[in-house]
Parts: structure tokens; sequence; C-alpha cells
């Protein structure tokens, strides 16, 4: 999976989006969804995309979507800093294969990190579920 390629709406967040399949939800509007990361990185590693779009990759993305979805991953952050209390937040975002994306519909990581604490493997060991709602909670408790 290139730059190039062709959307498929068959990819996890599509179906997510769709209802088809679980998600640890955080916060919605009418231009995002935000959810937990099941392989998270760090404590509290959230994903934001946008609902109504096709784009694989940032460069896809019709103008339209590009702020409403940076606003979503702002009201976000600023949740996850107030309920987790982070040293940092690493924002980040994967075009291709080759620069570390996975899912091919376009999402934003946000991901808390800690003085002194490494980041985790990206995509790898699954969270607990539980413990997934219950910091998925905290943080949704605190977007404004
Ligand atoms: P990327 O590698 O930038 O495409 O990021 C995709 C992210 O989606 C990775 O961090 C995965 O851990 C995460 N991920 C994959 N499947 C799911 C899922 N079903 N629910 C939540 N996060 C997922």
């Amino acid at each position: 999976m290139s730059l190039d390629g062709t959307y498929d709406d068959g990819n996890i967040f599509a179906r997510i989006l769709r209802g088809e399949a679980p998600a640890v939800r955080v916060f919605e509007d009418d231009h995002v969804l935000a959810f937990m990361d099941v392989f998270p990185q760090s404590r509290g590693h959230a994903l934001v995309i946008p609902k109504h779009s096709a784009a694989r990759t940032l460069l896809d993305a019709e103008p339209q979507v590009v702020g409403p979805l940076m606003l979503g991953v702002q009201r976000v952050a600023r949740a996850v800093r107030s309920a987790l209390k982070p040293d940092g937040i690493s924002i980040m975002q994967f075009n291709g294969a080759p620069a570390g994306q996975t899912v091919f519909h376009l999402h934003v990581h946000i991901i808390p990190r800690w003085e002194g604490q490494a980041l985790g493997r990206h995509a790898g060991g699954m969270a607990d579920l539980k413990e997934l709602q219950a910091v998925a909670q905290q943080i949704a408790a605190q977007i404004t």
C-alpha cells in the first residue's frame, strides 16, 4: 500500500464508522469520531478519524475535512491532557505503508507521553478492554 490507491470501504475504521465493528468510543461530533487504539503505544492512545471522507491519507483529504479533523484532534488531546496529566503528547499521522500506515482510512494518533517512558511498539500488543474502557471514560469526561 503506497500513497496511491483506491479507498477500500471494508477497512476496519470504515467498519467501525458503520457500526459493523466494535470500538471503545471517546467522542464524536458531526465531523469526527475518536476512539481508543486497541494496540496502544501508551496509556490513553486515541485515534481521531473523519466520518465523511474516503481519504486514505492526509494527502487525499478534501480541504473541508482537514480543518474539522484537526479541531477534533485538538479537542481530544486537551481532554487527554486533563484526564491523564501526561508530560507530553505525540500527535502522529502516517501516510503510506513505508511510513508506518496500516489502516487506510485517514486518521490521527494522540499518544500521551510520560517522562522516562519509551513509546510502545506501533500496532503492538492488544490492550485489556476493561482498562481501555476506563481510560476512555476518563477522557470523555474531560471533553469540553
Ligand atoms: P496506522 O498504522 O497509522 O495506520 O495506525 C492504525 C492504528 O490502528 C494502529 O495504531 C492500530 O493499533 C490501530 N488499530 C487497528 N485496528 C484497530 C481497531 N479495531 N480498533 C482500534 N484501533 C485499531
